[in-house]
């Protein structure tokens, strides 16, 4: 607390991982060594990012990199670009990244960067000469054995191809240094699919364990971005029934559940026309659109957050409850704000958080490096497959851990509890480095 007192979103972070890790202190008391040596970033890097605009006159922005932890393999973690962006939340973004790419099976460690750039309004040459301006300080602290960075907000197949371009010719080198690329130079396939289609299977696994199904199930989903529309199209291939969809401007309701020529509709508008979620009314007479809504007060019987950071407060989190939703599972990063979270324990209801529910995405960029390592590109069912294991596998070790720390079924803690001791283990056994 101390040493990084002014990063209050850093102290959130840590506070919130601390408290769920008590029960292993209490256990094992040399844990928390290792705690205090992972709060710390192996490395920060914080430079000028210079660039000129088309009138000609000289920007200026500030570029992050946070190197969190390498007990696990390679750093490993998104680039933003936001004008909201600085030190202390991508160092709370980097030590999520550590625990969540601990919990995906794969050798990763954790890191997370980016800009107080923002692109939005920017034309596409201001962007690649910024991208590039970025990358050519940055990627003497890259390589696929090394650092290897993927998109986060704002930063999408556009930038990750600038980016990568600059790498390329600043280091003579054509190699899977940063994921998220396109198909054809070296891309998985199942990458955009990944963060929607694995929380889908996350949740089938926690409610099969309660002895439950998704088949029929109503389900919320919020947001009808890249997370959303595959969450959708996942909960279709498993018959449950999707009932919203939502964005910045408000929500819509399909009564009877979204059809797949539904989300197609969707699909289009959202990636192609780039439209409001409104227009949907156009395509189905049965739904209905709210202006300003989030979906939180529709009855259902399970719900996946799947827009943005905050969105569930503790007042949604009741209203979720007494309209008979049994289950969230964070789709998004960090959209259940702690009074929702402790709503949600209060009543038992199953939780899947972030770290361990919206983990396919990082993973299948993890597969994404395996298949560049080879030089080969996988088939999508075999990357699928692999998504779906990876997807059973965190929920287990993560119900583990809560079982063996006496948490019974809190999959949060057990989280935060089997993603830490992986990376300690790892530590203590790599020496006090
Ligand atoms: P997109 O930009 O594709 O979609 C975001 C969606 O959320 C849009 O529909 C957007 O609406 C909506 N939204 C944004 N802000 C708000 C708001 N304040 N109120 C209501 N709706 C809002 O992003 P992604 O789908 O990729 O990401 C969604 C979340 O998932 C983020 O938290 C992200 O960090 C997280 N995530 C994403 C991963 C991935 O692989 N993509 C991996 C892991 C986590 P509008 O169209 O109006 O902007």
């Amino acid at each position: 607390h101390h040493r990084n007192k002014h990063e209050h979103e850093y102290l959130e972070a840590i506070d919130e991982v601390f408290e769920t890790l008590q029960p292993v202190f209490l256990k094992h008391p040399k844990y928390i060594e290792q705690f205090e040596r992972l709060a710390e970033p192996e490395r920060q890097i914080i430079f000028r990012v210079p660039w000129v605009d088309d009138r000609g006159n000289q920007r200026i922005n500030r570029g992050f990199r946070v190197q969190m932890s390498s007990a696990l393999g390679p750093y490993k973690g998104g680039l933003r670009f936001h004008e909201t962006v600085n030190l202390s939340i991508i160092k709370f973004l980097a030590f999520e990244q550590v625990l969540k790419n601990s919990l995906t099976t794969l050798m990763i460690g954790g890191g997370k960067g980016g800009s107080d750039f923002n692109p939005k309004g920017k034309s596409d040459g201001e962007v690649m000469r910024f991208c590039q301006s970025f990358m050519t300080e940055l990627y003497r602290h890259l390589g696929p054995d090394t650092d290897i960075p993927a998109g986060d907000i704002n930063v999408g197949s556009r930038e990750i191809g600038y980016l990568f371009g600059q790498y390329k010719r600043l280091a003579n080198n054509f190699s899977g240094v940063i994921t998220g690329k396109d198909m054809s130079w070296g891309g998985s396939l199942i990458r955009p699919e990944a963060t929607g289609y694995g929380c889908v299977y996350f949740a089938d696994n926690f409610v099969k364990y309660k002895n439950a199904t998704l088949e029929g199930k109503k389900c919320l989903v919020s947001g009808s971005g890249n997370v959303a529309q595959y969450t959708v199209e996942k909960l279709l291939d498993f018959k449950a029934v999707p009932i919203t969809m939502s964005d910045s401007s408000g929500c819509i309701v399909e009564p009877n559940g979204f059809t797949r020529e539904g989300l197609a509709f969707i699909k289009d508008l959202k990636n192609v026309k780039r439209g409001r979620i409104s227009e949907y009314t156009k395509f189905s007479k049965t739904a209905e659109f709210f202006p300003n809504k989030k979906p939180w007060d529709v009855p259902a019987n399970y719900a996946f957050p799947s827009a943005t950071q905050g969105e569930i407060t503790a007042y949604d989190a009741k209203s979720l409850i007494t309209n008979g939703v049994q289950g969230v599972f964070e789709g998004a990063n960090m959209p259940s704000t702690p009074g929702a979270i402790e709503m949600f324990k209060k009543v038992g209801l199953m939780f899947g958080p972030a770290k361990a529910a919206n983990a396919g995405g990082v993973a299948v960029s993890g597969l994404e490096m395996a298949q560049n390592s080879q030089r080969q590109q996988w088939t999508r069912d075999v990357v699928d497959a692999k998504l779906e294991v990876i997807m059973k596998e965190i929920f287990q070790t993560s119900l583990n851990a809560a079982r063996e720390y006496c948490v019974d079924d809190d999959i949060q803690a057990g989280a935060n509890i089997a993603g830490f001791l992986k990376v300690a283990d790892a530590m203590v056994q790599q020496g006090t480095v």
